[in-house]
């Protein structure tokens, strides 16, 4: 796919109008500032499609879709985002160039593109662990946490061995030069060890992008070992400010509400309960797409999370829920369970402001 810079992107956004655009695909209405009309990604009867173009940002109140002239186009049309960006430029006429990148930005594309290989080898490499007799415990231990096999699939559940170079030398084998790996997140250097895998016999939660790129992941420990959780550091694709664990699960549920939760296992058992939560507002029982914190910033959903938080809820939900946990239970195995949900005792409430 050919890259294009920030300020070409920018000139196509700027020169395509967002109204006349979406107008191309759907009857649109003026009023006030912005247009309205049926909305193309959900069925319904009275218009609750929003385009304003002084924001350059469409929005359904309905079903939650929401975005810019481009994502609007990769979701009608699903096209990439390339894609999105040639179809307007031509139509705004303006020109892209063939090359683009200087042999500077060229490179760094590329050393992109390998970490992300880096680490969708690595996943597949724990997967694969998990599966064989060595990932025994962990297997064990997702088992017992009442997760099904589809769910593990789902998600990409892995386990990484207890040797501490395990990985390092699997990757080595595979191509992968100690230039790329000390940039991936996956392995650390030291002067007299060489390359030593950050993660080692830890049950493995794979972290994807919107797009289901893996970016880096989340190990839990098996055993005593410390620290019980740990995270991929953050890395030129792993930006734990931007992301949200299960975002790319979340952005395809066709559901106006949000329900935010705290770790991967949250995310995932909700996920495999296919959860239901009465809603304060309405009785009506509703399916929330669901999704973690890759990082747990200061004073929960606070501060740092909050900034992340309105994008999201712009561009994927009407309102946001956070499930919080009282601190005298685990609420993953209250969920997974064998009694009924007390939604009562998940207490969940609207966090950012009502749209
Ligand atoms: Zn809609």
């Amino acid at each position: 796919m050919p890259l294009y810079s920030e300020n070409l992107i920018e000139e196509v956004r700027s020169k395509s109008n967002i109204a006349d655009v979406v107008s191309g695909y759907v009857k649109l209405q003026k009023k006030g500032n912005s247009y309205f009309g049926l909305c193309p990604f959900h069925n319904e009867k009275t218009p609750s499609f929003s385009v304003t173009p002084g924001k350059e940002m469409y929005y359904c109140y309905g079903c939650g879709a929401g975005g810019d002239v481009f994502s609007f186009l990769m979701k009608y049309e699903n096209f990439t985002f390339g894609e999105a960006v040639e179809t307007l430029a031509k139509q705004a006429g303006v020109t892209l160039p063939v090359k683009e990148f200087s042999s500077r930005a060229k490179r760094e594309s590329d050393k992109r593109q390998r970490l992300l290989e880096a680490n969708k080898e690595a996943g597949k490499y724990f997967y694969m662990l998990l599966r064989s007799e060595h990932g025994a415990a962990a297997l064990a231990y997702f088992k017992k946490r009442g997760l099904s096999d589809e769910t593990m699939r789902r998600f990409g559940l892995g386990y990484s061995d207890k040797f501490s170079d395990d990985l390092y030398r699997y990757l080595k084998k595979q191509g992968y030069e100690d230039e790329v790996l000390k940039d991936s997140g996956l392995v650390s250097y030291s002067e007299r060890g060489g390359g030593r895998d950050k993660f080692w016999n830890r049950a493995m939660f794979p972290i994807m992008d919107v797009r289901g790129k893996v970016i880096g992941f989340g190990g839990r420990v098996m055993g005593d070992g410390e620290p019980k959780y740990l995270n991929s550091p953050e890395t030129v694709i792993f930006d734990k400010s931007r992301n949200l664990y299960g975002l790319h699960i979340a952005r395809t549920t066709k559901k106006p509400q949000l329900l935010l939760c705290e770790g991967y296992m949250d995310v995932i058992a909700l996920h495999q309960k296919n959860y239901k939560l009465r809603s304060r507002r309405d009785a009506e029982e509703s399916l929330y797409k669901i999704l973690g914190l890759t990082a747990k910033p200061r004073g929960f959903v606070k501060g740092a999370a909050d900034e992340l938080m309105v994008q999201v809820q712009a561009a994927y939900a009407k309102a946001i829920m956070v499930a919080r946990t009282p601190d005298d239970w685990d609420d993953l195995d209250y969920i997974m369970g064998q009694y009924p949900v007390d939604t009562n005792r998940l207490e969940a409430f609207y966090n950012c402001r009502k749209r």
